[in-house]
C-alpha cells in the first residue's frame, strides 16, 4: 500500500506579476506544497494547498494568500493570484 503525505512541486504556470517587495516586473515561479493523505494516489483526506513564490530578483519569499492558493491549485492555474495576493516571509540569503 503506497500512502502519499505532503508533497512539493513546481507550478508549470510561471506569471510575470509586478514584485510587491522590489517593485520589478519578474516571471515568478509558483510552488505548491499539499498536505492531505492518500492511497493510491486517490486522496482521502482533503489536500490543503500552499503555494510560495520566489522573486527572482531580490529573492523575496512569498506565500499566496490561502484561499487564493486552494482555488489555483484546483485550477492548476496562476491566472487569479496577483501581487495583493502575496504576503511577503522573509528574504533568501544569496551568496
Ligand atoms: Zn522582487
Amino acid at each position: 500500500m503506497k500512502v502519499t503525505a505532503d508533497k512539493v512541486r513546481a507550478v508549470k504556470d510561471k506569471k510575470t506579476m509586478t514584485c510587491p517587495k522590489c517593485g520589478k516586473d519578474v516571471k515568478m515561479d509558483f510552488i505548491e506544497a499539499s498536505m492531505g493523505f492518500g492511497v493510491y494516489n486517490i486522496s482521502l483526506v482533503n489536500y490543503k494547498y500552499n503555494w510560495y513564490t520566489i522573486c527572482p530578483e531580490c529573492h523575496a519569499l512569498f506565500a499566496v494568500e490561502q484561499e487564493k492558493a486552494q482555488e489555483s491549485a484546483k485550477n492548476k492555474s496562476t491566472a487569479s493570484v496577483t501581487a495583493d495576493d502575496l504576503i511577503f516571509l522573509k528574504d533568501i540569503p544569496v551568496k
